[in-house]
């Protein structure tokens, strides 16, 4: 039994399958005899003695989808005037789900019984773009920092058009931000993996993903030495085989107040550059951004510009202005992180080919249609979940320049395009990202320095 008492998930599954006799007979008294007696065996006695006589096909058919047709439009009628409230605490409750569920008990045998099947399956990792190579010759390595984003929505970046101005810093950087990206899935667990997989959203598999070379192992594969620094929840298996630092804890981030913020994934850099010498470099940040529904939690009190603010969990507590401020604050603070991560590589530009690109997992909704946080399925999820920032900038001495790239600003992009924008980034190419390169950089002007 877990904290939150009796949910059969396939870990409660796992723990019988794995306890000996020895250990359930400790388990055995009065109260759970008299439990399994009374609530167990005596309803189903019941339910078996008195059940209904069984009519013919089509009435039992007809009344069940009556019933069926009943319970939706009950729910509805409950569930669409308190959306906020139910959003969030069952994101704050999740397993809330499973007790409401009465077959979850099946659901999570089956799922164990395929887990356990796959498990013992043998899974080889699966090269990708084997082909690849480096391109042009090399005049200085490349030093790139990719910040993978959270929960932060595209037109709530002011540098996109959004009438608050949440975008003062990176306003002041020389960026270009790309209008027009969207996400992967709608969720960190989907579109992280995705972004750095060669499949495309279409035909993603997270099972599948774990197997299959993404595009760290294709970039270290080919010399790039590579770091990926998290204070969000984990890689999601992207950098498994990659160092790895934990940024969640003050163990190794200085900066924790409530919370340890993204800020503090930037302490120590210098360290990991230097040791790395003459080699290409990338460093991937994943942070902690706009996750919700606290974003009031998500900023140090210097960048509670916006105000009034929601300090609730349970948004249903708070008005629609509250709840916005507290979101754009967040990304204000994203503002002033990515503003410091460009500040950092200036320090590298006459070493290094630097580059920064920054680009979120998914959106979030903030009460359009009702519809709050994010996870929707893709086929019927809305716009604001699925439309994302995506900012770039690029040093001096990096093949491409601002400039040029400024006229594709409103091409349309996705995750999808992640994988080749990295090798291109690094120089790099294979015959996986011709398709690719072709419609991206047909222009002529388009071209690297080195290519020229
Ligand atoms: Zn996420």
């Amino acid at each position: 039994m877990d904290q939150y008492g009796v949910v059969i998930d396939t870990v409660m599954i796992d723990n019988i399958v794995q306890t000996n006799a020895q250990e359930a007979a400790g388990l055995l008294n009065l109260n759970l005899v008299v439990r399994t007696l009374v609530l167990g065996l005596l309803p189903a006695w019941l339910a078996l003695r008195y059940k209904p006589v069984i009519q013919g096909f089509k009435i039992e058919l007809k009344s069940r989808i009556l019933i069926l047709l009943m319970l939706i439009m009950t729910l509805l009628a409950v569930v669409a005037p308190f959306t906020a409230g139910y959003a969030s605490f069952i994101r704050e409750h999740k397993i809330t789900r499973m007790f409401a569920n009465p077959i979850y008990f099946t659901y999570s045998g089956i799922l164990y019984a395929v887990q356990k099947f796959k498990s013992t399956e043998v899974t080889a990792l699966k090269q990708t773009a084997t082909d690849t190579v480096e391109i042009g010759k090399k005049l200085k390595n490349e030093l790139i920092i990719l910040v993978v984003g959270e929960t932060a929505r595209a037109d709530r970046f002011s540098l996109n058009g959004y009438t608050k101005e949440t975008n003062p810093e990176l306003r002041k950087r020389g960026v270009v931000s790309l209008t027009d990206v969207s996400a992967c899935g709608t969720s960190t667990g989907e579109s992280v993996p995705c972004m750095f997989s060669v499949m495309k959203r279409k035909h993603f598999d997270r099972q599948d993903a774990l197997h299959i070379e993404n595009a760290l192992d294709v970039l270290a594969k080919n010399g790039v030495q590579i770091l990926w620094r998290d204070n969000n929840s984990d890689s999601k298996g992207v950098a498994v085989r990659m160092q790895y630092e934990d940024f969640k804890s003050p163990t190794l981030n200085p900066v924790c107040d409530e919370e340890c913020r993204d800020i503090g994934m930037l302490s120590g850099l210098d360290k990991f550059i230097t040791a790395k010498g003459s080699k290409d470099i990338l460093i991937v940040l994943h942070q902690m951004g706009n996750h919700g529904p606290e974003y009031y939690r998500r900023y140090p009190k210097e960048f509670e510009r916006f105000t009034p603010t929601c300090k609730s969990s349970d948004l249903k507590n708070c008005t629609q202005q509250e709840i916005d401020n507290a979101y754009d604050n967040a990304i204000l603070y994203t503002d002033f992180f990515l503003s410091q991560v460009i500040d950092f590589l200036k320090k590298y530009d006459d070493q290094y080919e630097t580059a920064m690109l920054y680009v979120s997992d998914h959106g979030e909704s903030l009460g359009e249609h009702g519809i709050y946080l994010h996870a929707a399925p893709y086929i019927v999820a809305p716009k604001e979940q699925t439309h994302i920032p995506a900012i770039v900038w690029m040093g001096q001495h990096f093949d491409y320049k601002i400039n040029q790239l400024n006229p594709y600003r409103d091409y349309p992009l996705s995750h999808d395009d992640l994988f080749c924008m990295l090798l291109v980034g690094f120089e790099m190419d294979s015959k996986t990202c011709e398709a690719r390169r072709n419609v991206l950089f047909q222009n002529q002007d388009f071209k690297s320095t080195r290519e020229k």
